[in-house]
């Protein structure tokens, strides 16, 4: 069998030009994955926003049944080449879980990446033009409830895979009090250990401002300690970034006592390789 530098290597995070910041066809991500000699895939585009749908965030729910659609007609086209499952990327929000769940009981998707990307008010933390209200509230705010909101969203139930970790720290901000922060970390993992869920190593960081993957080496680590499964995830949202660093990954993962990869399409365990 083919693989990427002898691994199971599977990408399990992956946009399309739906969600109005991502470019290039999904047919572009799949001919990018098949260069690469990945073994799966996972379409994770974003799933429309429960509370209030915003142009540019995400597709709307109107094209959610497109997006299906295309997905499941090019895993049938190249089922002979490679296993392309279908995913969808999810934010949590407190109280919403019942609308949540029903929005993802309406498709059949393989797998859910569950994402924090707003804060409880609203305030989308990662997002450039937001800097100054992350500022006022302070990195230690904003981490320890990214966290506290990781752990609600494990307890939930509603999704299989929790995504970049600690995107808090996406332009180089970095708590104060570790300690505190680190306090909330662990409180996250052992509700993601206990919900069953994996974890993903989030290459796109190393290729934002923090220059670093999600999650940190130190987090992964204790993710590991925790035997918390581990899947890849590029958050490609252009062709060329499929697959993006993962041998980078696996050398991390590596690093802090990982053995094995999740294959999301059989629940099982392979070998992370050498
Ligand atoms: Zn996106
Ligand atoms: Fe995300
Ligand atoms: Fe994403
Ligand atoms: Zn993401």
């Amino acid at each position: 069998m083919g693989g990427y530098d002898g691994f199971m290597a599977a990408d399990y995070h992956l946009h399309t030009h739906l969600c109005g910041h991502a470019e290039g066809e999904p047919r572009a991500y799949v001919e990018r994955a098949l260069e690469l000699g990945l073994q799966e895939m996972g379409f994770s585009d974003h799933l429309p926003m429960i509370t209030r749908w915003q142009p540019g965030y995400s597709m709307r729910r109107d094209e959610l049944e497109g997006y299906v659609a295309t997905v499941q007609s090019l895993a049938r086209e190249y089922s002979s080449s490679i296993k392309i499952l279908l995913g969808i990327e999810a934010d949590y929000f407190v109280g919403f879980e019942p609308e949540i769940a029903s929005l993802l009981a309406a498709y059949p998707f393989d797998y859910v990446i569950g994402s924090v990307h707003f804060l409880t008010d609203g305030l989308p933390f990662d997002h450039p033009d937001h800097r100054r209200r992350y500022a006022e509230l302070g990195a230690d705010h904003v981490f320890v409830e990214v966290y506290e909101l990781i752990a609600r969203a494990a307890e939930s139930g509603l999704f299989t895979v929790i995504g970049h970790f600690d995107l808090p720290k996406k332009f180089g901000d970095r708590p104060r009090d570790e300690e505190r922060v680190a306090e909330a970390v662990d409180r996250a993992l052992r509700a993601i250990s206990r919900a069953g869920m994996a974890i993903e190593l989030n290459t796109s960081g190393w290729r934002k401002p923090v220059g670093e993957a999600y999650p940190a080496l130190d987090i992964l680590a204790r993710a590991a300690e925790h035997c918390i499964p581990l899947v890849f995830g590029s958050d490609a949202h252009r062709p060329g970034d499929v697959g993006a660093s993962f041998d980078r990954a696996q050398a991390l993962a590596r690093e802090v006592g990982y053995t094995d990869l999740l294959r999301l399409s059989t629940g099982r365990l392979e070998p992370l390789g050498s």
